[in-house]
């Protein structure tokens, strides 16, 4: 677990093993708590922010570069 600071001062942790790909670079899985339990949202990996939205299709979109998954990628993604 990587700690970073989010959007509104808080805490955040990412876990750098798991994430989704982007068109531009990875978004990593990131949690409220450094156990990883508390799931927060998605950290983007190509411009280093958590501002980010997630459709109700499962897309992550980030708000800063616009950086995006692509969901039929999803599970083609084995690495
Ligand atoms: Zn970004």
């Amino acid at each position: 677990m990587e700690s970073i600071t989010g959007p509104n001062g808080e805490t955040l942790f990412i876990d750098p093993t798991e994430g989704k790909r982007g068109a531009k670079g990875p978004f990593y899985v990131v949690y409220a708590d450094g156990g990883g339990e508390d799931r927060w949202g998605f950290y983007c990996g190509n411009c280093d922010t958590a501002n980010n939205a997630v459709d109700p299709m499962g897309r992550i979109q980030c708000n800063i570069c616009s950086n995006r998954t692509k969901a039929e990628e999803w599970d083609a993604a084995h690495e």
